[in-house]
C-alpha cells in the first residue's frame, strides 16, 4: 500500500483545509405564508410557487 513519505506540515494541512468551509444555503421567505423557502421550490407550508398553488399540503 502506498504510504506518505513525510508528515503533512501544519502549513500544508491548513492550505488544504482553506477550502473546507461550509457555505450558507440560499433561503428566502414565502410571500404567502412567511415560511422559509428555498429558491425555485414550491413552499412546504402552503404549497404555493410564484403566487399559484401547485401542491396540496396536508393539514393536520
Ligand atoms: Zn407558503
Amino acid at each position: 500500500m502506498a504510504v506518505p513519505k513525510r508528515k503533512t506540515s501544519a502549513s500544508k494541512r491548513n492550505m488544504r483545509r482553506s477550502h473546507d468551509k461550509m457555505t450558507v444555503s440560499a433561503v428566502s421567505e414565502c410571500p404567502n405564508c412567511g415560511e422559509t423557502i428555498r429558491p425555485h421550490h414550491a413552499c412546504g407550508g402552503c404549497g404555493e410557487y410564484r403566487g399559484r398553488e401547485v401542491l396540496t399540503v396536508a393539514e393536520d
